[in-house]
């Protein structure tokens, strides 16, 4: 799903309203009632309908037929909105720019502040591909019937946010955290390529010996990044690192804590012996190299992303592992319609040329008046 943030200029307040009020009822209602959103926006009754009709048509809002009654559902367009117009309001982010990465479970915008320090706006896109075959096999969610990809990507932006902020806080080489609402995160951004379209470094046994030692210093701190791989490290013109993309990240007493440090630890030899032809007999191993010293899993905890989320996001994540091509083809829920209409052909890597001539196109996301941000906890 592409973000079109030049149709935000169009929006009047009156439509933040009634956006604002289906997300204030999809915490409660899968769908939510027109009856529900017309109270919640307080307009007139005729007048929340056309705006609904509106909304729908520009699919910021689904409409969606029950058993029992009519209503609609926020879209990932209409989510996009409201967290855009909350970090406008805000001023972290006055314009958008340029896609430069997709992923199968985000989308990486530049963006700029008022100021025009350009900004890594990192949408996340959870439940994209197949989230109904996850829910019906679930029983996590089962308290939670509006659970969905917009709560679980909430969860990811959140979790994303709260560890690079005490990564950042603690001096590791991370992306400065600098706002998030919703399913998005506002971070700095790295002028560096991912590891994996470097060819060639100076030094491939200082590199990698840096890069073990962040994995071994992230355990000591109690934390295990658990995608510690080539298309999560960047590397910026000087050579050194620069750690992304966290929302997997797992504490050091977490039950399969072991496994995931080697697998981290392996991921980074396996990558130096193919690109690099580099091979060390030194490598840290979780048993006998990691004695913590820090809790910064233990700060994670406090600062707003429980441990019961944590948990449910994890749920998330291993089904997704496990789910196999063929599931995902099977899936026909009436979602996909929708889905496949957003779907959209993106290279999945941008090239250095690309990368280097990307250049905000300045569209400005209009005024920032009006709509609550709707973020406290359910
Ligand atoms: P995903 O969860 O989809 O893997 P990532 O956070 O790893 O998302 O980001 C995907 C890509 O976007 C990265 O490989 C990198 O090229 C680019 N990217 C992400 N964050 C930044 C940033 N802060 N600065 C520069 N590039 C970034
Ligand atoms: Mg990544």
């Amino acid at each position: 799903m592409k973000l079109d943030a030049k149709a935000l200029r169009y929006m009047s307040s009156e439509d933040f309203r009634v956006l604002t009020a289906v997300e204030m009822g999809s915490k409660n209602h899968e769908v939510v009632p027109m009856s529900l959103i017309a109270q919640i926006a307080q307009l007139r009754a005729g007048g929340a309908h056309k705006i609904v009709g509106g909304l729908a048509k520009k699919k910021l809002i689904a409409r969606v037929q029950n058993m029992s009654y009519d209503g609609y559902r926020l879209t990932y367009g209409g989510y996009d909105y409201l967290a855009l117009k909350t970090f406008a309001k805000r001023g972290t982010v006055y314009s958008v720019g340029n896609q430069i990465g997709v992923g199968k479970e985000s989308d990486i915008y530049l963006v700029a502040d008022e100021d025009d320090n350009q900004h890594v706006l990192k949408l996340q896109r959870l439940g994209r591909m197949s989230f109904r075959t996850i829910k019906s096999k679930r029983d996590y969610l089962q308290n939670r019937k509006s659970a969905s990809w917009m709560y679980m990507s909430r969860l990811a932006a959140m979790k994303e946010f709260a560890f690079m902020k005490v990564l950042y806080e603690n001096g590791f080489p991370v992306p400065e955290p600098i706002d998030a609402s919703r399913h998005c995160v506002v971070m700095g951004l790295i002028d560096a390529f991912p590891l994996r379209q470097i060819e060639e470094v100076g030094n491939p046994g200082k590199l990698y010996s840096e890069l073990m030692s962040m994995i071994v210093k992230l355990a000591q701190y109690g934390l295990i990044h658990g995608d510690f791989n080539e298309f999560n490290i960047l590397i910026k013109s000087d050579g050194s690192p620069v750690l992304i993309d966290f929302p997997q990240m797992v504490s050091t007493s977490h039950i399969n804590a072991e496994f995931y440090f080697n697998r981290d630890v392996e991921c980074i030899r396996i990558f130096f012996r193919r690109r690099f032809g580099y091979e060390s007999a030194l490598y840290p191993r979780f048993t006998k190299d990691v004695t913590r010293e820090f809790c910064l899993d233990v700060q994670v905890a406090a600062s707003g992303f429980s441990k019961k989320m944590q948990k449910e996001l994890e749920a998330y994540q291993e089904e997704i592992k496990n789910m196999s091509d063929e599931e995902e083809e099977e899936d026909d829920d009436d979602d996909s319609e929708e889905e496949e209409e957003e779907a959209q052909d993106i290279p999945s890597e941008v090239t250095e040329d690309e990368k280097m001539a990307i250049k905000l196109r300045n569209i400005r996301l209009g005024n920032t008046e009006e709509t609550e941000s709707e973020e406290e906890e359910e």
